[in-house]
């Protein structure tokens, strides 16, 4: 039996995750759960899988958890704090850890888990994004075994031959294209976008998601975000990755090769794959996955994106050449203006506008440790916050 922490048990790719999980008893055996603050949920989880571990980000919720807890005859231990789930991610009991929690929240307790030498579950692309060259550090000091878990690297991965090395691109690629479903809004004029509703923007035509992703999908910054992920994941330059839009998300990603063969993965858009695919690596694993029909499917389109209505893809784009700290700098602006565009503080036009003030106002060394990282997320954020008082000249929307 092999022990697996879950991060971000109470998220989509948590629920996904159990899930799979749920179908090979026989192999797995969750050990851990972790989230922020979600008490109803965890405790159901946890009654119903009964782990060693749970913890809660946070501190108040993981005390009402234990209370909840109190009497149901469940020996789960419950820990507070990020602590608890840095904790949780380095524990010898498991070694498999997903990290799938959202956002930058989940940067210490993955990289927690590369330290400890864990096989790493990859969700979690905002650590990777801030702090990619010590993640794959770690990963390599360690002996750790890193596997994305994001549709499209998983893609990539699977397309690979044997003997990858993170952050190091494979003898014979050329370069890598990247698929994206072009989000609720891609075929939406440019004016009509002023007025779209965080319900609009979290209703994706193909995938079943938490908030965040949702809204970064609809802006193309998701896409943006996995353009860095690829490039620290399979050690490209930006310019060997391509991004390319497929509207029906059945091909996830594609390698070319020097001799100009070009391979594919292909699925239902369905992350139950990536994620049996990130626990099984090399065998595979069934998850209930509907299976593809290609004659049903019948067609597969491919165009270029419109980085004119989608201009937060250009600005990642722009962060991975600048590299460094750069996409740390980016990831904290963006997390900032999401949740103010969720809270309909921020209109979604105004998205890449706060976003690109805030990139072009930073210089962004180069990335030498942890407390780096920390202080550029820290000054991105502040200065965001910023602009959403006082807004920038152009982003006449912008004020709260
Ligand atoms: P959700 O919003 O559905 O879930 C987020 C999870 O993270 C919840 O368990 C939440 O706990 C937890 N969390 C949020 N903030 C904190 C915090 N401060 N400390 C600890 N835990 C926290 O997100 P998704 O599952 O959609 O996404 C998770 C990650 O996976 C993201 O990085 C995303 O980019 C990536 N991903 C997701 C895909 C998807 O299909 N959903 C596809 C590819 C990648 P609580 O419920 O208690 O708030």
């Amino acid at each position: 039996m092999i022990g697996v922490a879950v991060l971000g048990s109470t998220g989509s790719i948590g629920a996904s995750t159990l899930d799979v999980l749920a179908r090979h008893t026989d192999k797995f055996k969750v050990v851990a759960l972790g989230a922020n603050r979600n008490v109803a949920k965890l405790a159901q989880q946890i009654l119903a899988l009964r782990p060693a571990f749970a913890a809660l980000a946070d501190v108040k919720a993981a005390r009402d958890l234990t209370e909840r807890l109190a009497g149901s005859g469940t020996q789960t231990r419950v820990l507070r704090g990020e602590e608890g789930l840095i904790e949780i991610a380095a524990m010898s009991e498991a070694p498999v850890v997903m990290a799938g929690i959202a956002g930058s929240a989940g940067l210490r307790s993955t990289l927690a888990a590369a330290q400890a030498g864990k096989r790493v579950l990859l969700a979690n692309k905002e650590s990777l994004v801030m702090a990619g060259p010590l993640l794959i550090a770690a990963v390599r000091a360690a002996g750790a075994t890193l596997l994305p878990v994001d549709s499209e690297h998983s893609a990539i991965f699977q397309c690979l031959p044997p003997g990858y090395i993170p952050g190091t691109i494979t003898a014979g690629v050329r370069r890598v294209l990247l698929t994206a479903s072009g989000g609720p809004f891609l075929d939406w004029p440019h004016a009509a976008l002023a007025d779209v509703t965080p319900e609009q923007a979290c209703a994706h035509p193909n995938w079943v998601m938490g908030r965040k992703i949702s809204v970064d999908s609809a802006t193309l910054m998701n896409k943006g975000l996995e353009l860095i992920e690829a490039c620290l994941l399979f050690g490209l330059a930006p310019g060997q990755v391509e991004v390319v839009v497929h509207r029906q998300s059945i091909v996830h990603s594609l390698v070319e090769y020097v001799d100009g063969s070009m391979l594919a993965q292909l699925g239902s858009p369905d992350m139950r794959t990536a994620i049996a695919h990130a626990l099984a690596w090399p065998s595979r694993l069934a998850c209930g996955v509907d299976f593809l029909d290609l004659i049903r499917t019948a067609r597969l389109d491919f165009c270029a994106p419109d980085l004119g209505r989608f201009p937060s893809l250009a600005l990642a784009q722009a962060a991975a050449r600048a590299g460094g700290l750069m996409p740390a700098v980016l990831n904290a602006a963006n997390e900032v203006v999401v949740q103010a565009f969720l809270d309909r503080k921020l209109n979604f036009l105004d998205i890449p506008r706060v976003i690109e003030s805030v990139i072009t106002t930073m210089s962004a060394g180069a990335i030498g440790s942890l407390d780096d990282v920390l202080a550029a997320d820290a000054e991105a954020r502040h200065r965001a916050h910023e602009r959403l008082v006082r807004p920038h000249p152009g982003a006449v929307r912008a004020a709260v």
